[in-house]
């Protein structure tokens, strides 16, 4: 075999992944068609290190959060990556949000997060004068991370572990051979090869769905749906007046969890995501203006010195939803395909919030599926 592991995907998912298994493995590849990593959905996320606070109990969305946050705030600090542990606060606006933040602080519980605090509005006031709440749910093990470090890290051990990462390099076809996979690459200059892998990881994010179908595991359980979000910055100099990530309480069968508050590390501050769900799967990053009322609606019921001028279009990120409009979340998918008559092959489908928080968790859970997987042993 040319290759024992080949992960599929440069994104903050397949890098902590490469750089999980290259600790373990020798001549693993990452191969990425983009000429760097991160360039899709990576760098097009709120960068919240999340809680692990609303997801369904006992899911892999809720244990691989409450698990890699913690094992991403010591990453930070061995490694030096830029973060801020820096709380966030979900506020009700109204009497009727009230009952809802009780439920969120149950479900929090019911995750393992046993941290939430319950503030009344004297006490937001204390730690957020600027913003209007009658009551809050404080999450102190919430923050943020520049996320470009955090997987430039990534990549850099990768590399140093021997891992080898081919950029400009696209997956166009995947064949089940006796001892594993032939994968056939396109190259940036149009040329096309193959190399042949014993275990085959697919971290391709947006396009995950296609890769497996590839290998001939059609499934329209699995299809992939974009969803987008968009961004509004909230202009300076009212940056300065948040210094939390602030959350309206999310409503029911969410499928973002509302237009929310977010600071950043470079002391930026965005409103949003919102959710559009894309016709087709094209890669639309555009952010519509027409919706800079809506985005100062929204925002407005707890940021009471917010005009409408405050705010200018951002950014938007595409999210690989395989939740379909309307329906409940989904969990993500992430399989060692041996069931499928594929073994060794493993599937990461759906990788959507929280889980740039999740990442080393996700590749800590992918290693041992390489242990259990059909031909590996
Ligand atoms: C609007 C938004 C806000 C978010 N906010 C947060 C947040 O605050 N906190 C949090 O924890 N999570 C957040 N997320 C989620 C997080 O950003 C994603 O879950 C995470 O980035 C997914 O990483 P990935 O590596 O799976 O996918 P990607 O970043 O999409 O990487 C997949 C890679 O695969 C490559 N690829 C695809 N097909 C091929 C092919 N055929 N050949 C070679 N390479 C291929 C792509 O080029 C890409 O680089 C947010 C997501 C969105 C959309």
């Amino acid at each position: 075999m040319d290759a024992e592991i080949t992960i599929i995907g440069a994104g903050v998912v397949g890098l902590a992944i490469g750089e999980k298994i290259t600790g373990e493995f020798s001549n693993v590849f990452l191969i990425e068609k983009h000429s760097t990593f991160g360039q899709e959905t990576s760098s097009r996320s709120s960068e919240v290190i999340h809680a692990g606070i609303y997801y369904p109990k006992g899911s892999l969305k809720s244990k691989l959060c409450v698990e890699g946050k913690r094992l991403l705030y010591d990453y930070c600090k061995k490694f030096d990556i830029p973060y801020n542990n820096c709380g966030k606060l979900i506020v009700a606006t109204s009497e009727e949000e009230l009952s809802i933040i009780e439920e969120i602080r149950q479900a929090a519980l019911n995750n393992g997060v046993d941290d939430i605090a319950v503030k009344g509005k004297n006490e937001i006031s204390e730690i957020e004068p600027n913003i209007f709440a009658i009551r809050a749910l404080f999450s102190p093990s919430t923050g943020i991370i520049d996320s470009h470090a955090l997987m430039k890290q990534y990549e850099t051990n990768t590399l140093n572990n021997g891992g080898h990462i081919a950029y400009g390099s696209e997956v166009t076809g995947i064949r089940r051979i006796k001892t594993g996979y032939e994968v056939t690459l396109l190259d940036a200059d149009k040329t096309t090869y193959s190399f042949t892998t014993k275990i085959l990881i697919n971290s391709a994010g947006l396009t995950s769905d296609k890769i497996s179908e590839m290998a001939g595991m059609e499934d329209d359980n699995l299809k992939i749906l974009f969803c987008k979000g968009e961004y509004f910055r909230l202009n300076p100099p009212k940056n300065k007046l948040i210094k939390r990530l602030i959350y309206p309480v999310p409503v029911q069968n969410i499928e973002g969890i509302g237009i929310h508050v977010t600071i950043d590390m470079g002391g930026g501050v965005k409103l949003g995501p919102d959710v559009t769900w894309l016709v087709s799967n094209i890669y639309d990053y555009k952010v519509d203006a027409s919706k800079q009322e809506a985005f100062y609606r929204s925002a407005k019921k707890f940021l009471p010195f917010l005009e409408k001028e405050d705010i200018v279009p951002e950014m938007a990120g595409i999210r690989p939803k395989i939740q379909r409009p309307g329906e409940p979340l989904r969990d993500y998918y992430i399989m060692d395909e041996t069931v499928r008559g594929c073994p060794g092959f493993i599937n990461l489908i759906g990788m959507e919030s929280p889980a740039l928080t999740s990442s080393i968790a996700i590749a800590n859970f992918v290693r041992s599926l390489i242990d259990k997987s059909g031909d590996s042993k």
